[in-house]
């Protein structure tokens, strides 16, 4: 579908992911005429890739939780989720036909595992009330007179429109849709930009053993960067060893701030503990209870009844243990540097993986220049904006969608109340 440029408009919406069409549908929905423009050949592409395909769409974590789980500009969120809390997501999918469940972790999924059916119950929505969506329909400028919005330029000319959404996502998997263009029309409109990092992805480590475990979990671990005023407490969960580096929930929700510190030339280290429960303490009395019944033993031996079998051969080698040596065999020292190295094993991290690895962006148009209950510009008037093209994002676990979300409702409606 293409637009006419004659059509009258009230809001034009830049992207059609999760954020623009929950913004199109809640404007649509109040009586507004509205259009979608989106590059890619369909909508919400990124969406449907979402949880593995079966889209993570929300989490049951409290309203106080989510702010917290966002961090440094967490309270930016409060307005959006007065307005569209989880609990009112989980309440508009199932009245569109596409129930959720929450799993003990907190994640929410839709009953069916699809996010086909999340994309359809928001295409339907915005379907019903009239926004009409034209993909292949690139966005290239943000055309305002004397500091207003009168509408955006594309590749085939210009749309006429006095309230525009952007809602162009951030830098992440750019191949479905979100190429930082969404940045660069907001820095051309006049906003600031706060460098965007790749978050969400896996780190890359100096050392090369972590290949050597390629596959390999542990299931109960905590990672935290060694560095003053980081986190002592870390982020925990399953931690992945990769060919190139290490993975998994802990890993991917703290890497949007090892990407920040290796963009500001800082060198980064990273705490692994393979087992929350165990500390040096409790390793060195380990292997003192050994000593008597055990001391025969390979230590690697041993250790593999506590820890994967390739770990424990690592740490070993790492201690400076000879292959197959005994405990009775160990020097004192070197059962000391093995106890720490079971409690905490030291990662140097020399890069994130890039954009196409990454789930989300890290950085993005600055708050201070949105209104957060609003979500429109504070320095162009008839600007609002929706989703990751924000300098906010969160961690795994439906956080982010929640976000597109919560936004995309607040900046719907806001855009539409604006307008006399
Ligand atoms: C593999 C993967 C899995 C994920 N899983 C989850 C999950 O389970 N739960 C969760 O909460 N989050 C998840 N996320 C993150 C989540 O998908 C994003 O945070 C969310 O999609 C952001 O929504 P958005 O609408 O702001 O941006 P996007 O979804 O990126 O949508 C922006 C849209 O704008 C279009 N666009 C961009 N520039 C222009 C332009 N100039 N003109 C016209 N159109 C334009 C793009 O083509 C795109 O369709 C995942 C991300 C990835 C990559």
């Amino acid at each position: 579908m293409t637009f006419m440029s004659h059509e009258q408009v009230d809001i034009l919406v830049i992207g059609a992911g999760p954020a623009g069409l929950m913004a199109a549908a809640t404007a649509a929905a109040a009586g507004r005429r509205v259009r979608v423009c989106e590059r890619m050949e369909s909508p919400g592409r990124k969406l449907l890739t979402t949880g593995g395909g079966r889209c993570n769409l929300t989490t049951a974590a409290s309203a106080d939780a989510i702010l917290v789980a966002f961090g440094r500009q967490g309270r930016f969120l409060q307005g959006a989720l007065r307005e569209f809390p989880p609990a009112a997501i989980r309440e508009f999918f199932a009245a569109a036909g596409v129930p959720t469940m929450a799993q003990e972790d907190g994640c929410v999924f839709p009953v069916s595992q699809r996010a086909r059916d999340v994309l359809d119950a928001l295409l339907c929505a915005a379907d019903r009330y009239g926004a009409r969506i034209a993909c292949r329909c690139d966005v290239r400028k943000i055309v305002r007179c004397n500091g207003v919005v009168t509408g955006v330029e594309t590749a085939d000319g210009f749309l006429d429109a006095p309230r525009v959404i952007l809602a162009a996502g951030g830098k992440s998997y750019p191949a479905l849709g979100s190429d930082g263009s969404g940045f660069a029309l907001a820095v051309e409109a006049g906003h600031t930009l706060m460098a965007p990092v790749p978050a969400l992805a896996p780190l890359m480590t100096a050392e090369t053993w972590p290949a050597r475990l390629a596959g390999v979990v542990l299931e109960a671990a905590r990672v935290r960067i060694d560095r003053k005023g980081a986190s002592r407490e870390g982020r925990l969960g399953p931690v992945l060893f990769t060919h190139r580096g290490v993975s998994g929930p802990p890993v991917l929700n703290i890497s949007g701030e090892v990407a920040a510190l290796l963009a500001a030339g800082e060198k980064v280290r990273l705490l692994v503990a393979p087992r929350v429960d165990r500390d040096a303490t409790i390793w060195r009395a380990r292997f003192d209870a050994w000593r008597a019944p055990f001391g025969r033993r390979a230590l690697h031996n041993l250790l593999a009844g506590e820890l994967p079998r390739g770990l424990a051969q690592v740490l070993c080698e790492q201690a400076d243990l000879a292959t197959g040596a005994t405990l009775a065999q160990a020097r004192r020292e070197q059962l000391e540097t093995l106890a720490r190295l079971c409690a905490e094993l030291p990662l140097t991290i020399v890069r994130i993986e890039g954009w196409d690895h990454a789930m989300v962006t890290r950085g993005g148009v600055a708050l201070r220049e949105v209104a957060p209950h609003t979500l429109q510009s504070r320095l162009v008037s008839g600007l609002f904006f929706a989703g990751e093209v924000l300098d906010l994002n969160g961690p795994c676990g439906g956080y982010n969608l929640t976000w597109a979300f919560a936004s995309g409702r607040l900046a719907g409606r806001s855009a539409g109340e604006s307008m006399p």
